[in-house]
Order: structure tokens, then sequence, then C-alpha cells
């Protein structure tokens, strides 16, 4: 007769636990964040900067956040502080962010807490959903991560682990309900917080979208798609649309005293409210055009105005639905025709301005020191 094998503690474990234990050693520290030791001392996150990191890690690497957080909570250290500051002031501050749209929510939910909520966030996933450029992820991660709600937090580092835990074959976007089912099975009840922390931090650091690491993964007894052998081909995707291109130029005019000429962004739309350098319109063009409409596209005949406009290069910047190219003109002018509507900045203060990173690229292609 065999003697059947005891089960080890390992194998006895749930995912979460395994998971939890793994992050109480390899967690990543973060300056919105507190440490599990901490946590088990019974110090919590302040929600405002949870909700702050957040926002920002939207889009944007965990390392392109952190001086960003540094600097809007030494500014603004609460979200009080945040609400008493002008919108331009935050535009200013995010500037190189990208995404503004989000900037401007941040402005406008500080309002809301500080004038409706009494400074205090609503302290459930439904209350915070009331909040502007709260959704379900943001939500659900400061509900977790700063009220211990065990509230099902998915990024695309949490979407990436679990699509490959449950191998799961259903094409994204579509899969992203099963997702959260498995998900809210995995969260548990105890530090749902640091689970969800921990899920970005497995997904972050040992299963990324290449090569992951699963030989060093907390969870590699529980992964179909490590089981299966190809765990790279999770999350399955659609095959990918070309981004359209479209085309324009840029003009930086430069003073007798090296100032340059910005002016302000429409409050609607694409970068509003946001600081420029006089551009044209950016027109798409199909992958047909001629190289002939592409130069009148981007030539220097679209300039506001007259003048000396001498060709400084060109710059690509990829926005979410296209990619811009934009051809760069430089000219050194005495004065501004009246009808043009902006300010003069010296380039030594231009870091100050709220210019997106796509102007920032143009200024830098015909005046390269300016933002070294
Ligand atoms: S075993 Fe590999 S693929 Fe599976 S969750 Fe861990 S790192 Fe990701």
């Amino acid at each position: 007769m065999t003697k059947q094998r005891p089960l080890s503690s390992e194998t006895s474990h749930t995912p979460a636990e395994k998971l939890l234990a793994w992050y109480d050693r390899h967690h990543r520290v973060l300056p919105w964040r507190v440490t599990p030791d901490d946590y088990r001392q019974g110090v919590r996150p302040d929600p405002y900067r949870i909700w702050l990191s957040e926002v920002m890690l939207q889009q944007t690497t965990v390392e392109a956040v952190k001086a960003y957080f540094l600097k809007f909570t030494g500014l603004w250290p609460t979200v009080q502080a945040l609400a008493d500051a002008t919108e331009d002031d935050v535009l200013r501050g995010w500037a190189g962010l990208g995404y503004y749209s989000r900037a401007r929510n941040l402005k406008k939910c500080a309002d809301m807490i500080a004038m409706q909520y009494d400074g205090q966030f609503p302290q459930s996933v439904d209350g915070l959903k009331q909040l502007p450029g709260i959704g379900d992820y943001t939500s659900a991660a400061i509900a977790a991560i700063a009220f211990d709600i065990p509230a099902a937090v998915v990024d695309g580092n949490v979407e990436r682990v679990v699509s490959r835990l449950f191998a799961i074959k259903t094409v994204m976007p579509q899969a992203k309900v099963e997702i959260r089912k498995f998900t809210e099975q995995l969260t548990p009840q105890n530090r749902p917080g640091d689970f969800a922390q921990a899920m970005m931090d497995l997904g972050a650091t040992i299963c990324t979208p290449k090569k992951p690491a699963c030989i060093l993964c907390p969870l590699n007894d529980n992964c179909a798609a490590l089981s299966e052998g190809e765990p790279e081909l999770y999350p399955v995707k659609a095959p990918k649309k070309a981004r359209p291109v479209r085309y324009g130029a840029a003009f930086i005019i430069v003073s007798p005293q090296g100032e340059v000429y910005l002016r302000k962004r429409a409050d609607k739309g694409l970068l509003a409210g946001m600081s420029e350098v006089p551009n044209s319109d950016w027109i798409a063009a199909n992958e047909c055009a001629t190289p002939e409409h592409i130069m009148q596209l981007t030539s220097a005949e679209r300039a506001p105005f007259a003048a000396q406009w001498l060709p400084s290069g060109s710059i690509t910047h990829i926005f979410t639905h296209f990619e811009l190219r934009l051809s760069v003109y430089k000219a050194d002018v005495t004065s501004i025709p009246p009808s043009n509507n902006g300010w003069w900045v010296a380039q030594q203060n231009l870091g100050e301005e709220a210019l997106p990173t796509v102007m920032k690229k143009a200024i830098g292609a015909a005046l390269p020191d300016t933002f070294k």
C-alpha cells in the first residue's frame, strides 16, 4: 500500500495567502503606500494620496509618476489645498503627464469633496464613483487600499496576471468581464488593499508582458497558462489596427530677448486649456497621400503670419488614437501682429508653463537646450 503524500504547507495556502506572503517580502516602496508592517500596526494610507497616485498612474509609468506625486503633495498636501488652487496652477503642475482631462477632473473632484463632502472621501465604491474622473478602477483601488473594502481592483497588470492564471481564451476587451469575475473570487476579505497592490506589483515585476519570470512567481503552482507552456499568449489580443497619421506644422517664435511666444489652446477638445506654440490644424492623410500633399500639410505657408521661417526639423508624437508628425519652423521677430492672442515667456521659465509633451518636443527641435 502506498502512503499518501501529505499536502505541503505551500499547496494548502490560497493564492491570496501566497501572494500576500510574497508581497510582505517583495513589495515596491512607493511614496503613496503604507508598508505591510505599518499596516499591521494599524496605519492606513491617506485616501487623498491613493486617489492622486491612482489618477496619475493611469496611462503613465510608476517611475514618471513619483516626481509628480511628490511635487503635488508638496504644493497641495490635502484635498482641501488642491481645491483652493486654481485650475491653471493644477494644469501647470500636471504639464508633461499627458491626458490633461485627468488634471481637470482632479481639480473638479477636489472642489466637490471640499464643498459637498466636508473634505472627506466617501468610504464606499458607489460613493466614490459619484466623483468626477473616478470610474470602476479608481473607486475600487481607493476603497480597497484606503478603506479595506474587498473590491476587485483590475488594472492592466491585473488583467495580464488573471488572464494567465486562468488561461482565459476570450479575446480582449471582451475578456474583461471574466477577468473581473475571477479577480472578485481571488480577492480576500483580509488585507484586500495589500492584495490589490500585490497583484499590481506581481504584474509589474514578475508577470511582465514579455518573458514573465514564472520561476520566481508565488502563484506558479496555480497558473494555467504556465501549465500550457506559453504564458505570453495571454491576455489574448485582437490584431492591431494601424494608427492613422496626422500632419501639421509648429512655429517657434523668438523675440530679440530670446523669449518664446506661447498661446492657450481652446477650452474644449484635445489638450484643452493647455499652452502651445502657434501651430497649424493637424490633418489626417491616408496611406496613399502623395509626398506633395504631405509637404503642403507641413509647410511654413501654414504659419500664423509671414516671417523668415527657418526649417528646424520635425517631431513625431503618439496620441491614443493617432500619430502626429509636425514640421517645426523657427523665426526671430521683433513684434507679433496684434490679432495673435498669446504671451512671451523667457526660455528658462518654459518649464513652468502648462506645455504638453508634444509642444515641448516642438520647442526642443528648434531650441535644443530649452528642456535639458
Ligand atoms: S506563473 Fe508566470 S504567467 Fe503565471 S502568473 Fe506567475 S508569472 Fe504570470
